[in-house]
């Protein structure tokens, strides 16, 4: 192929399709997406199943965002549905909102939580949110009763399956993600915009990359034609040396030379059933019991209407390995890792025309809002 790009992307998700659609329109460049899946939208990606249900292929995907520039670029590519995500924790069989919030201490204390209540709030304050690990800290021996409930039943089992290790091992960020919130407010997210785009997030991503300097190639792993070995940035066997985004994992792109990054994978089990609705909430998370976290069905959140049938998706998280079929999905994030992440990073910042841009390149729990402005503020630069 003739080398006649200003700009090689590597990834068609958020990170990658919002830096090619700035530079393409606003940069005037052209530019080339090399995606290794057959489709893009990286793990945003949306299609119906085989009954027409649509379903997205890499886990659920909720947008939320208080970033304005980030709400408003998208908003060019798509309309939004309003649906406001709503979990309830599956605790032996009775339900209660996640975050944990004043309507589940009703649930689980019963008559003692108006009293429990104003404890909280006189401690905390109202409508605050405040960390489980924070919670634990409180040595009043009622409020400890409540922190170590909402741990045991809450945190604990959950964490354990989705990470193998207690919060108290992880990086407090994630819990912090799912505080205990001192409100009657049952939104998974407070976010000043929040919904679903109205077609789904496939059509988002057509969109956008839809430009007369955008020339996407799918199923194309772009290890295969990048040569990264003396220096400098080979394409097709010939030096390239205008800006390449690469937004895959950070030690796969350099044969895992200081070894693996760790990350755990998921595996997703979809199961259609026979009924309009399975389940009375977007996500149920299974905070004490069976072997997945949550189970999302799809319809709630995409507001399809279709009475005859439902889909819903397990998710079941293990510690990846990089075996054939294996996906990283999370950073496990720790100094150790980040040590490691780190020497990937500087050798990357060795080839002048080299970014690392989103969630696998750059090691962290980023949500899609958080990638858009990535995207964007990497593309403002390169422009
Ligand atoms: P990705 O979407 O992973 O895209 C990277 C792309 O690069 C992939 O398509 C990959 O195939 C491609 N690629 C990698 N290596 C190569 C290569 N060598 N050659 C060619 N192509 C390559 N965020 C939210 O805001 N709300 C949610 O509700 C939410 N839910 C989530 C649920 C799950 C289960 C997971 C795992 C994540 C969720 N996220 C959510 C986070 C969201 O998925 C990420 O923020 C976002 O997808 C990251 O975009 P990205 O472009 O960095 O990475
Ligand atoms: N978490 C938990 N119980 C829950 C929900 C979340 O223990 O019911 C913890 C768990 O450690 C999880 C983290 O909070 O990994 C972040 O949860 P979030 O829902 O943000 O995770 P994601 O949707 O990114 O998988």
């Amino acid at each position: 192929m003739k080398q006649n790009y200003d700009a090689l992307i590597i990834g068609a998700g958020f990170a990658g399709a919002v830096c090619a659609r700035e530079l393409a329109e606003r940069g005037n460049k052209r530019v080339l997406v090399l995606e290794r899946r057959d489709h893009i939208g990286g793990n945003a990606y949306d299609c119906p199943d085989q009954s027409g249900i649509l379903i997205h292929q890499y886990g659920p995907h909720i947008f939320h965002t208080n970033e304005q520039r980030v709400f408003e670029y998208l908003s060019r590519f798509t309309q939004w549905l309003d649906y406001q995500h709503r979990v309830v924790a599956n605790v032996y069989g009775q339900l209660m909102p996640v975050p944990f919030n004043l309507h589940s201490l009703e649930v689980a204390f019963g008559d003692r939580a108006p009293r429990l209540e104003e404890k909280l709030l006189a401690a905390y304050g109202p409508e605050r949110k405040v960390t489980i690990l924070e919670l634990r800290e409180n040595t009043d021996p009622e409020l400890r009763e409540v922190a170590d409930y909402v741990y045991e039943h809450v945190f604990v089992h959950y964490t354990m399956k989705q990470w193998g290790q207690t919060p108290e091992q992880i990086d407090p960020n994630t819990t912090a993600r799912v505080p205990v919130f001192l409100s009657r407010d049952d939104r998974y997210f407070q976010d000043t915009w929040q919904g679903m785009p109205a077609e789904g997030y496939t059509p988002l991503f057509a969109r956008m990359l839809d430009h007369p300097n955008i020339t996407v190639v799918t199923g194309t792993d772009a290890r295969e034609r990048l040569d990264l070995s003396d220096g400098q940035i080979t394409l097709d066997g010939k030096a390239f040396c205008c800006p390449v985004v690469y937004t895959g994992a950070a030690d796969e792109l350099f044969a895992f030379r200081f070894g693996r990054l760790p990350y755990r994978g998921l595996k997703f089990q979809f199961e259609t059933h026979n009924t309009e609705f399975f389940q009375t909430h977007g996500t149920v998370n299974y905070t004490v019991d069976r072997p997945y976290t949550r189970i999302t069905e799809f319809k709630h959140m995409t507001g399809q209407v279709k009475k005859e049938c439902t889909t819903t998706v397990k998710e079941f998280s293990y510690a990846y390995t990089g075996a054939e079929g294996e996906t990283p999905y999370y950073a496990i994030i720790n100094p150790e890792n980040n040590t490691l992440y780190q020497q990937y990073k500087t050798l990357a910042d060795s080839y002048s025309n080299l970014h690392l841009l989103g969630r696998l390149a750059e090691y962290k729990y980023y949500n899609m809002d958080a990638i858009v402005k990535q995207a964007l503020e990497l593309a403002d630069k390169l422009i």
